[in-house]
């Protein structure tokens, strides 16, 4: 496969030629403002101390702080840390918060480390980065292997570094530290409203609508469970064991207690199906919510949805999007389908920050309002402008950061 942050860079090159950006701003736009390479040392159990790699970029501060997750995994590199801190500035950007991208990650086998080397790591790693976060700067947020515990550890070691209580630092916190109610549900609720903002639009309601789901994590189960609250029929969803297939509609209420109960979805009520044939499933809408790359020129052709809602980051490869959108199929990018996450993360700073605290509905109610308008947004450039989807994210999204660089660097303004 292709470098990811070469096709991070030549994707924003692309967008960049027909906005008629400066190669100056272009060239600007292109790095990181700051990529951090720390050493991290890590006591382990047995007495000795491994030293691991922690990465942090901060892609854009043009609209605001620095905003992205920490990835704990053997894979995490600086290529890819880079790649996903700028696509973190184009999907604030396209739902419009005043953030701009960050991402960051700990080069590590982590769920091979025990709770106590765990909590030591991610301090260690925390302790590094704070010189270089902060409520104003940049906030970390949890992503692939971290969650709620290694933000309450984060928190903790920011705030006896400022010497007060500081939640607006790291989004993703528990509840009883400063969590946002609705977090957990964001991101896959987000894919929904996205869904049924699209057809909306286009006179059509969700009703009966046909639905596979690829992955049953965090956003697939909450994608599928509030897209059938909406009046869709779940017909397939899998995770890294397999699928299941009925086509009178799975419950998913029952696939997510049995998910839980087992630890798997193979063996739940329905038709077995392998992982690869699950994604040519004859449906109205594919929810790729598992891994990066899911969809590429080898299965493209076989897609038989009409629409796909991108749940995970960069399941559709550059290959297979030029078959897609050849073959009339709709892309709903993941830059706007999943931002529903980094919206609510973004709703918890602001309550930290005012220390007042909104309730289930009212968080339910902005994500609602946000996502809708940044749909509404993304469809009136591909209308106007008669793009794909994908490319009317990027238009409308480099645009917004160009636009506010050029506020203060007016000099960078002109035609490249
Ligand atoms: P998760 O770990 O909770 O779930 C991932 C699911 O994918 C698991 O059920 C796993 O079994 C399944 N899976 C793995 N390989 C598979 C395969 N080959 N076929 C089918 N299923 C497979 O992760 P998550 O938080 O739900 O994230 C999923 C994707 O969404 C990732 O790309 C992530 O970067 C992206 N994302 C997540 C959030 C968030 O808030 N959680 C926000 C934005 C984007």
């Amino acid at each position: 496969m292709d470098n990811v942050w070469q096709n991070a860079q030549r994707q924003l090159a692309n967008v960049a030629k027909e906005l008629e950006l400066s190669d100056d701003m272009l060239a600007y736009l292109s790095e990181p403002e700051a990529v951090h390479i720390y050493t991290v040392p890590v006591p382990m159990d047995d007495g000795t101390t491994k030293v691991l790699t922690g990465i942090r970029a901060q892609h854009s501060l043009a609209r605001g702080p620095a905003k992205g997750g920490l990835r704990f995994h053997p894979s995490v590199s600086v290529d890819e840390v880079k790649a996903l801190s700028m696509w973190m500035t184009w999907k604030c950007a396209v739902v419009d918060i005043p953030y701009g991208g960050g991402k960051g990650g700990l080069v590590v086998d982590y769920k091979a480390l025990s709770p106590h080397e765990q909590e030591r790591a991610t301090r260690a790693f925390a302790r590094r980065l704070l010189p270089h976060i902060g409520p104003d700067f940049d906030i970390p947020a949890p992503d692939v292997c971290t969650g709620a515990r290694e933000m309450a550890w984060i928190y903790h070691e920011y705030s006896n570094y400022v010497g007060h209580p500081e939640p607006a630092v790291i989004t993703g916190k528990p509840i009883e530290l400063g969590g946002s109610q609705g977090r957990a549900d964001a991101t896959g609720r987000g894919v929904a409203l996205v869904v049924q903002r699209y057809f909306e639009m286009h006179d059509e309601t969700l009703e009966r609508k046909r639905v596979v789901v690829q992955g049953f994590g965090n956003v697939g189960q909450w994608a599928a469970r509030v897209l059938s609250k909406m009046g869709a029929i779940i017909v397939g969803v899998s995770d890294s064991r397999g699928g299941i297939y009925a086509s009178e509609g799975i419950n998913v209420e029952a696939a997510i207690e049995y998910k839980e109960s087992e630890g798997k979805l193979i063996g739940f009520t329905g038709e077995e199906i392998p992982n690869d044939e699950l994604l040519e499933l004859e449906c109205d809408i594919l929810v790729p919510a598992a891994l990066e790359g899911a969809i590429s020129k080898d299965n493209a052709k076989r897609i038989k949805a009409g629409v796909i809602a991108e749940g995970a980051n960069g399941p559709t490869t550059p290959d297979a999007d030029a078959i897609l959108e050849k073959k009339g199929v709709v892309v709903l990018p993941d830059i706007l389908a999943n931002a529903g996450g980094v919206t609510v993360s973004y709703f918890e700073w602001v309550q930290n920050r005012q220390r007042m605290y909104w309730n289930l509905h009212d968080v339910h109610q902005r994500l609602r309002d946000m996502m809708r308008d940044a749909t509404d947004d993304v469809g009136k450039v591909a209308t106007e402008q008669e793009l794909s989807w994908r490319r009317a994210a990027y238009m409308l999204a480099v645009k917004r950061v160009a636009d506010a660089i050029k506020m203060t660097h007016p000099d960078l303004d002109g035609h490249g």
